[in-house]
């Protein structure tokens, strides 16, 4: 796993009046404990992957209180966990990341929804919206709206994002309804400090056993449904508008400055109230002398909050990232519909229509609402010198990790490509997605996580060649299984599917998978070997990642296999980045016991190097780069391998199986020799 929360996790066990320190991801599942949960589920997702990472950590703690967690196969699964609260009095939480993984979980989402909650269920998910997001644009709001599930989306600092988890759960209880906790990646890992309160242990669960319990109403099936949507519309909404008011949620920052005001997304304050420090309108403790309304909860709003805020100002802003403007329709609706007049409400004709509200930003536009742009421009300056300074730095795109064994693959690909022409790709989620960028450039669309091959179910008839998905080991069992393979068999598609067997859902953080090495012994092999075989997929073989003139020769004779249907290849090695993190403290280990060490490591003869780089477009190692030719009568750089190199053997293989240069080498880094070493190599060694 990327990182490991053993240490942290002690803090959950804090009791009453102990004072918590850490970042806020830690403090929701602190706060999940404090709350009483029964259960806990989730799919692993940045921003929010570290929630199920902190539980799996805990699962003592978990256990000593009878807290049932569970790592969901997808986020559907985890929403249809909730439904343990539609008839019994627990509170449960899931976590996943948004909106992907809400999208994957609507339809579980909406029956939840429907049918009501007894138990408060709480949704954590993580917005995984702006610069450095990894997913398509959109916001989570539009769900929230649609299932009429109430959205939280609390201020940026722990006591606040722990009370929401609190009073989400209150909340639920309230109104029967599902209850989402949207949190951006910087709310995410915001460090800070709250006052713990003991945690509790649930009043049902593995250790305490409920009752089946049976209400026809809570069924999603009609005539129930009607009534279903009766009662969130008569019973449900206004039951959340009063608690929302009566707990006050919403927090309103008084100002000076009267006759304006604010209104922002909860998630949004720091960006704004460090603005109007900026501007010299607010200090350093978050007094404003411009009136602030922070909705903590984005959906449903408290109308007569907003009239009370509105109705005697001269100008309001909103600040409210993306499309649609939610927040600014709705608030300018209800103010026409309580007949405030007199007031103009501002947001999208000073702030971005698209993208994150990253501080600049929130800067920028506040600056134009209260006419003082004036103020920016030393900040512009600054910007403009500084990315004059950093304009002879190369651009430095997303890729492979170095000795990734997914690289290799599409470096088989491309010299499929150069042999026998283009062919259509479907790409997937995962690591594998870097295939797309440069120097490989292979893959036309992708559609969804596990969804490469349904994708390319379409294109397929409609090509003379045959066409290629990939898809990666976590894809396969997120929904890939049943999306795309069984479907493919099930309608006798031709294709071929490459299934990455790296062993991990590395994109993620490198979570395990029912695949990975440490569940395959003989008792529980989960493997996607016999899930494939049990799905009667007709054509199957298994590469070795690294030996890139075999996969080669493997996916040209997928290609050309005169069998019709679904040829799956099974592309198995190690992610690099996890064998690093076994294999590092490893070594370490035996160098400090002063045993014998041997690391293997690529280079290039640069005098042999004719400096036309095609190993470099076939690779993209970012430790396989150039340098200065060293021969002055030749102007081309050398390739080189620089520090970093693990020794996949990836240069070694390319260099065979495309038939470039002999300029590579493979080197033997000895550490602690023994006699026998120094002997065979002279006194060269290094100790
Ligand atoms: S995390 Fe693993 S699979 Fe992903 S790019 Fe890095 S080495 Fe490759
Ligand atoms: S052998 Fe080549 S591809 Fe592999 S890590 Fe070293 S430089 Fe990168």
């Amino acid at each position: 796993m990327e990182r490991s929360f053993k240490e942290e996790v002690a803090k959950l066990r804090l009791g009453e009046g102990e004072t918590f320190h850490g970042e806020a991801i830690l403090a929701v599942t602190k706060a999940l404990l404090q709350s009483g949960v029964a259960y806990v589920g989730g799919y692993q997702g940045a921003p929010v992957s570290h929630v199920m990472d902190v539980l799996n950590d805990a699962r003592d703690i978990l256990d000593e209180l009878g807290v049932h967690v569970e790592t969901n196969a997808n986020e559907a699964g985890a929403a249809a966990m909730l439904g343990a609260s539609i008839n019994y009095p627990m509170r449960g939480a899931v976590a996943f990341k948004s909106t992907v993984g809400t999208n994957v979980a609507s339809d579980a989402l909406s029956n939840l929804a429907s049918a009501g909650v007894k138990g408060g269920t709480l949704l954590v998910l993580g917005e995984d919206y702006g610069e450095g997001a990894s997913i398509i644009q959109e916001r989570t709001h539009a769900f929230a709206m649609k299932s009429q599930m109430w959205l939280l989306d609390p201020r940026p600092n722990l006591p606040k994002i722990v009370d929401m988890v609190e009073q989400g759960f209150e909340l639920s209880e309230a109104s029967s309804t599902p209850v989402m906790l949207e949190l951006r990646i910087r709310a995410c890992h915001v460090q800070g400090s709250f006052v713990a309160k003991s945690n509790r242990a649930p009043a049902f669960s593995k250790k305490n056993f409920l009752e089946p319990d049976f209400d026809y109403n809570r069924i999603c099936l009609p005539p129930a449904t009607y009534l279903q949507e009766k009662q969130k519309v008569d019973v449900r909404w206004p039951a959340a508008v009063s608690f929302i008011r009566e707990k006050r949620l919403n927090e309103v920052f008084p100002g000076e400055m009267a006759d304006l005001g604010i209104v922002c997304l909860g998630g949004l304050y720091n960006a704004v109230i460090r603005a109007l420090q900026i501007l010299g309108l607010a200090d350093a403790f978050g007094n404003s002398k411009v009136p602030i309304y922070c909705l903590n909860v984005t959906y449903p709003l408290v109308p007569d909050e907003i009239v009370a805020f509105a109705k005697s100002k001269k100008r309001v802003l909103i600040v409210e990232e993306g499309q649609p403007a939610y927040i600014e329709d709705a608030v300018l609706a209800l103010l026409r519909r309580h007949s405030v007049d007199g007031v103009k409400i501002q947001g999208k004709d000073v702030l971005p229509l698209a993208g994150e509200y990253t501080g600049e930003v929130v800067l920028t536009g506040i600056s134009r609402f209260l006419d003082r742009e004036g103020a920016v421009a030393p900040i512009r300056e600054l910007k403009k010198k500084a990315s004059e300074l950093l304009s002879g730095l190369p651009q430095r795109p997303p890729g492979f990790c170095v000795g990734c064994p997914e690289r290799p693959v599409f470096s088989a690909m491309k010299i499929l490509e150069k042999e026998s022409g283009k062919f259509h790709l479907s790409a997937d989620i995962g690591c594998h997605l870097f295939s797309t960028l440069p120097p490989f450039n292979i893959g036309n669309t992708v559609l969804g996580y596990g969804l490469g091959l349904a994708s390319n179910s379409a294109v397929h008839p409609a090509m003379a060649r045959r066409s290629v998905t990939v898809m990666g080991d976590g894809g396969f069992w997120h929904n890939g299984l049943t999306s795309g393979i069984a479907n493919s068999v099930f309608n006798k598609n031709d294709g071929i599917l490459v299934i990455m067997k790296n062993g991990y859902s590395s994109a993620t953080g490198t979570q395990e998978l029912p695949s990975s090495p440490q569940h395959s012994d003989a008792k529980e092999d989960i493997s996607m070997e016999r899930a494939l075989e049990g799905i009667g997929v007709p054509w199957m073989k298994t590469v070795h990642n690294y030996d890139v003139g075999e996969v080669a020769k493997t996916l040209k004779e997928a290609m050309t296999a005169k069998e019709k249907g679904l040829k799956v290849i099974i592309a198995e090695g190690e992610c690099q980045l996890e064998r690093q993190r076994k294999l590092r403290p490893l070594v370490s280990k035996q160098l400090s016991e002063g045993k014998r060490t041997v690391r293997v490591k690529y280079g290039v003869d640069e005098d042999t190097c004719t400096g036309d780089h095609s190993c470099i477009r076939l690779s993209g190692c970012p430790t396989l780069t150039v340098k200065d030719n060293p021969d002055p009568l030749r102007r081309d750089p050398v390739a080189t391998v620089i520090d970093g190199c693990v020794g996949c053997g990836l240069c070694g293989e390319n260099a065979h199986a495309a038939v470039l240069c002999p300029s590579f080498y493979r080197a033997e880094v000895i550490q602690n020799p023994t006699w026998w070493d120094k002997l065979w190599n002279g006194n060269s060694l290094r100790r």
